[in-house]
Protein backbone atom coordinates (compact mmCIF):
# COMPACT_ATOMS: atom_id res chain seq x y z
CA UNK A 1 0.00 0.00 0.00
CA UNK A 2 1.44 2.93 -1.17
CA UNK A 3 -0.58 5.43 1.63
CA UNK A 4 -1.62 3.43 5.18
CA UNK A 5 -3.06 6.87 6.54
CA UNK A 6 -4.98 8.85 4.02
CA UNK A 7 -7.05 12.43 4.84
CA UNK A 8 -9.82 12.11 2.78
CA UNK A 9 -11.33 15.93 1.00
CA UNK A 10 -14.93 15.77 -0.35
CA UNK A 11 -16.89 18.57 -0.86
CA UNK A 12 -19.84 19.09 -0.19
CA UNK A 13 -21.48 20.86 -3.44
CA UNK A 14 -20.88 17.36 -5.16
CA UNK A 15 -23.35 15.81 -2.36
CA UNK A 16 -26.12 17.40 -4.93
CA UNK A 17 -25.46 15.58 -7.61
CA UNK A 18 -28.16 16.83 -10.30
CA UNK A 19 -30.48 18.16 -7.73
CA UNK A 20 -30.05 22.20 -6.19
CA UNK A 21 -29.69 21.78 -3.07
CA UNK A 22 -28.76 19.59 -0.36
CA UNK A 23 -28.12 15.65 -0.39
CA UNK A 24 -28.36 13.07 -3.03
CA UNK A 25 -28.63 9.47 -1.48
CA UNK A 26 -27.12 8.03 -4.21
CA UNK A 27 -24.01 10.28 -4.24
CA UNK A 28 -23.85 9.27 -0.38
CA UNK A 29 -23.74 5.65 -1.25
CA UNK A 30 -21.84 5.81 -3.91
CA UNK A 31 -19.21 7.38 -1.66
CA UNK A 32 -19.58 4.93 0.77
CA UNK A 33 -18.55 1.81 -1.73
CA UNK A 34 -15.66 3.84 -2.66
CA UNK A 35 -14.37 4.16 0.62
CA UNK A 36 -15.12 0.68 1.49
CA UNK A 37 -13.29 -0.34 -1.12
CA UNK A 38 -10.45 1.50 0.56
CA UNK A 39 -11.33 0.55 4.10
CA UNK A 40 -11.22 -3.12 2.76
CA UNK A 41 -7.27 -3.03 1.97
CA UNK A 42 -6.62 -1.94 5.64
CA UNK A 43 -5.82 1.94 4.98
CA UNK A 44 -6.58 4.15 8.15
CA UNK A 45 -8.94 6.60 6.77
CA UNK A 46 -10.04 10.01 7.79
CA UNK A 47 -12.44 12.43 6.09
CA UNK A 48 -13.73 16.16 5.96
CA UNK A 49 -16.34 16.54 4.10
CA UNK A 50 -17.50 20.84 3.18
CA UNK A 51 -20.64 22.19 3.80
CA UNK A 52 -21.22 24.11 0.22
CA UNK A 53 -24.72 22.25 -0.71
CA UNK A 54 -26.16 23.68 1.81
CA UNK A 55 -24.49 26.88 2.90
CA UNK A 56 -21.23 29.04 2.68
CA UNK A 57 -20.38 31.76 4.71
CA UNK A 58 -19.57 34.10 2.34
CA UNK A 59 -23.09 33.56 0.62
CA UNK A 60 -24.07 35.22 4.11
CA UNK A 61 -23.22 38.48 3.70
CA UNK A 62 -25.36 38.98 0.47
CA UNK A 63 -28.45 38.24 2.13
CA UNK A 64 -27.41 40.59 5.16
CA UNK A 65 -26.37 37.99 7.49
CA UNK A 66 -23.24 38.69 9.66
CA UNK A 67 -20.44 37.23 8.05
CA UNK A 68 -18.98 35.37 11.34
CA UNK A 69 -22.65 34.46 11.74
CA UNK A 70 -22.55 32.96 8.24
CA UNK A 71 -19.42 30.80 9.10
CA UNK A 72 -20.74 29.37 12.05
CA UNK A 73 -23.85 28.38 10.10
CA UNK A 74 -21.23 26.94 7.34
CA UNK A 75 -19.53 24.88 9.82
CA UNK A 76 -22.93 23.92 11.23
CA UNK A 77 -24.06 22.81 7.52
CA UNK A 78 -20.73 20.60 7.22
CA UNK A 79 -21.90 18.71 10.65
CA UNK A 80 -25.03 17.96 8.76
CA UNK A 81 -23.31 16.63 5.72
CA UNK A 82 -20.94 14.42 7.76
CA UNK A 83 -23.61 13.16 10.00
CA UNK A 84 -25.21 12.18 6.91
CA UNK A 85 -21.82 10.30 5.44
CA UNK A 86 -21.47 8.55 8.73
CA UNK A 87 -24.83 7.07 8.51
CA UNK A 88 -24.13 5.72 4.49
CA UNK A 89 -21.06 4.48 5.93
CA UNK A 90 -22.14 2.74 9.12
CA UNK A 91 -24.63 1.49 6.68
CA UNK A 92 -22.43 -0.31 4.40
CA UNK A 93 -20.51 -1.70 7.49
CA UNK A 94 -17.74 0.12 8.93
CA UNK A 95 -17.45 1.92 11.95
CA UNK A 96 -16.54 5.12 12.17
CA UNK A 97 -16.59 8.19 14.76
CA UNK A 98 -17.44 11.93 14.09
CA UNK A 99 -15.24 14.29 15.27
CA UNK A 100 -16.73 18.14 15.86
CA UNK A 101 -14.58 21.52 15.88
CA UNK A 102 -17.81 22.90 17.72
CA UNK A 103 -18.69 21.31 20.41
CA UNK A 104 -22.00 19.27 19.88
CA UNK A 105 -21.85 16.57 22.72
CA UNK A 106 -24.91 14.99 21.92
CA UNK A 107 -24.31 13.97 18.09
CA UNK A 108 -20.26 13.63 18.39
CA UNK A 109 -17.14 13.90 19.51
CA UNK A 110 -15.06 17.12 20.08
CA UNK A 111 -11.71 16.81 18.06
CA UNK A 112 -8.76 15.58 20.34
CA UNK A 113 -5.65 14.76 18.67
CA UNK A 114 -4.43 12.04 20.11
CA UNK A 115 -8.32 10.25 20.46
CA UNK A 116 -8.44 10.65 16.63
CA UNK A 117 -5.24 9.09 15.82
CA UNK A 118 -6.62 6.40 18.65
CA UNK A 119 -9.63 5.82 16.60
CA UNK A 120 -7.53 5.10 13.24
CA UNK A 121 -5.49 2.70 14.70
CA UNK A 122 -8.53 0.89 16.08
CA UNK A 123 -9.86 0.85 12.13
CA UNK A 124 -11.93 3.48 12.87
CA UNK A 125 -13.19 6.11 10.01
CA UNK A 126 -12.98 9.01 11.41
CA UNK A 127 -14.97 12.05 10.15
CA UNK A 128 -13.79 15.75 11.36
CA UNK A 129 -16.88 18.30 11.02
CA UNK A 130 -17.77 21.51 11.77
CA UNK A 131 -14.41 22.18 9.92
CA UNK A 132 -11.37 23.82 12.35
CA UNK A 133 -14.52 25.35 14.24
CA UNK A 134 -13.24 29.19 13.44
CA UNK A 135 -14.77 31.70 11.32
CA UNK A 136 -12.81 32.89 7.90
CA UNK A 137 -11.42 29.84 7.46
CA UNK A 138 -13.08 26.50 4.77
CA UNK A 139 -13.02 22.84 4.85
CA UNK A 140 -10.00 22.67 2.83
CA UNK A 141 -8.17 24.48 5.66
CA UNK A 142 -9.79 21.83 7.80
CA UNK A 143 -8.40 19.14 5.43
CA UNK A 144 -5.00 20.77 5.63
CA UNK A 145 -4.49 20.82 9.35
CA UNK A 146 -5.99 17.59 10.23
CA UNK A 147 -3.99 16.14 8.09
CA UNK A 148 -0.84 17.63 9.67
CA UNK A 149 -2.44 17.04 13.11
CA UNK A 150 -3.01 12.80 12.52
CA UNK A 151 0.09 12.43 10.68
CA UNK A 152 -1.53 11.48 7.29
CA UNK A 153 0.49 10.38 4.52
CA UNK A 154 -1.50 13.01 1.95
CA UNK A 155 -4.44 14.52 1.59
CA UNK A 156 -6.87 13.10 -1.26
CA UNK A 157 -9.20 15.99 -2.92
CA UNK A 158 -11.80 14.20 -4.35
CA UNK A 159 -13.40 16.64 -7.46
CA UNK A 160 -15.12 16.29 -10.24
CA UNK A 161 -12.43 17.60 -12.26
CA UNK A 162 -9.66 14.74 -12.92
CA UNK A 163 -6.88 16.63 -11.61
CA UNK A 164 -4.47 20.37 -11.67
CA UNK A 165 -4.70 21.54 -15.50
CA UNK A 166 -3.47 24.60 -17.42
CA UNK A 167 -7.02 26.48 -16.98
CA UNK A 168 -10.21 25.50 -15.86
CA UNK A 169 -11.15 22.44 -18.21
CA UNK A 170 -14.84 22.92 -18.52
CA UNK A 171 -14.34 26.63 -19.64
CA UNK A 172 -11.24 25.77 -21.75
CA UNK A 173 -11.20 23.19 -24.51
CA UNK A 174 -7.48 23.47 -25.10
CA UNK A 175 -6.47 22.83 -21.07
CA UNK A 176 -3.93 20.02 -20.12
CA UNK A 177 -3.53 18.05 -17.05
CA UNK A 178 -0.26 17.81 -14.84
CA UNK A 179 0.38 14.58 -13.61
CA UNK A 180 2.82 15.69 -11.31
CA UNK A 181 3.64 19.59 -10.39
CA UNK A 182 5.54 20.94 -7.46
CA UNK A 183 3.98 23.63 -4.91
CA UNK A 184 6.21 26.35 -6.24
CA UNK A 185 4.25 25.83 -9.87
CA UNK A 186 1.31 26.02 -8.18
CA UNK A 187 2.06 29.45 -6.69
CA UNK A 188 3.91 30.75 -10.19
CA UNK A 189 1.62 29.11 -12.78
CA UNK A 190 -1.27 30.93 -9.91
CA UNK A 191 -3.19 27.25 -10.85
CA UNK A 192 -5.92 26.84 -8.15
CA UNK A 193 -5.84 23.74 -6.03
CA UNK A 194 -7.13 24.86 -2.24
CA UNK A 195 -7.60 28.14 -1.27
CA UNK A 196 -4.20 29.79 0.04
CA UNK A 197 -4.12 29.03 3.51
CA UNK A 198 -4.91 25.33 3.38
CA UNK A 199 -2.21 24.97 0.12
CA UNK A 200 0.83 26.56 2.09
CA UNK A 201 -0.10 24.53 5.39
CA UNK A 202 0.25 21.68 3.40
CA UNK A 203 3.73 22.96 1.26
CA UNK A 204 5.53 24.02 5.12
CA UNK A 205 4.60 20.37 6.25
CA UNK A 206 5.46 18.78 3.58
CA UNK A 207 1.99 16.96 3.07
CA UNK A 208 1.17 16.01 -0.97
CA UNK A 209 -1.92 16.51 -2.19
CA UNK A 210 -3.25 14.41 -4.89
CA UNK A 211 -6.58 16.13 -6.50
CA UNK A 212 -8.56 13.35 -8.61
CA UNK A 213 -11.95 12.61 -9.72
CA UNK A 214 -13.82 11.00 -6.95
CA UNK A 215 -17.13 10.14 -8.90
CA UNK A 216 -14.43 7.80 -10.77
CA UNK A 217 -15.21 4.38 -9.64
CA UNK A 218 -12.26 2.53 -8.10
CA UNK A 219 -10.15 5.82 -8.43
CA UNK A 220 -9.46 5.78 -4.73
CA UNK A 221 -8.26 2.38 -4.27
CA UNK A 222 -6.05 2.35 -7.45
CA UNK A 223 -4.83 5.95 -5.29
CA UNK A 224 -3.80 4.17 -2.40
CA UNK A 225 -2.42 1.75 -4.08
CA UNK A 226 0.11 4.13 -5.32
CA UNK A 227 -1.42 3.91 -9.50
CA UNK A 228 -0.62 7.59 -11.18
CA UNK A 229 -4.15 9.22 -11.37
CA UNK A 230 -5.00 13.00 -10.88
CA UNK A 231 -2.27 15.66 -10.87
CA UNK A 232 0.34 14.96 -7.32
CA UNK A 233 1.66 17.97 -6.12
CA UNK A 234 4.90 17.42 -3.75
CA UNK A 235 7.76 19.69 -3.19
N1 LIG B 1 -16.27 27.16 7.57
C1 LIG B 1 -15.65 27.94 8.53
N2 LIG B 1 -14.55 27.44 9.19
C2 LIG B 1 -14.04 26.21 8.94
C3 LIG B 1 -14.67 25.42 7.93
C4 LIG B 1 -15.77 25.92 7.27
O1 LIG B 1 -16.06 29.08 8.78
O2 LIG B 1 -13.06 25.81 9.58
C5 LIG B 1 -17.52 27.63 6.91
C6 LIG B 1 -17.30 28.63 5.79
O3 LIG B 1 -18.31 29.60 5.86
C7 LIG B 1 -17.50 27.77 4.55
C8 LIG B 1 -18.55 26.78 4.99
O4 LIG B 1 -18.22 26.53 6.36
O5 LIG B 1 -17.94 28.54 3.46
C9 LIG B 1 -18.64 25.50 4.22
O6 LIG B 1 -17.39 24.94 3.94
P1 LIG B 1 -16.71 24.96 2.47
O7 LIG B 1 -17.12 26.18 1.72
O8 LIG B 1 -15.26 24.74 2.64
O9 LIG B 1 -17.40 23.70 1.81
P2 LIG B 1 -17.19 23.07 0.30
O10 LIG B 1 -16.89 24.20 -0.61
O11 LIG B 1 -16.04 22.11 0.37
O12 LIG B 1 -18.48 22.38 0.04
Amino acid sequence: MKYKRILLKLSGEALMGEKKYGIDSSILQQYADEIKKVKDLGVEIAIVIGGGNIFRGVQAEKSGIDRVQGDYMGMLATLINAMALQSALEQNGMYTRLMSGIKIESVCEPFIRRRAIRHLEKGRIVIFGAGIGNPYFTTDSTAALRAIEIESDVVLKGTRVDGVYTADPEKDSTATKYQNITFSEVYEKNLSVMDMTAFTLCQENNLPIIVFDMNKSGNLSKLVQGEEIGTLITA
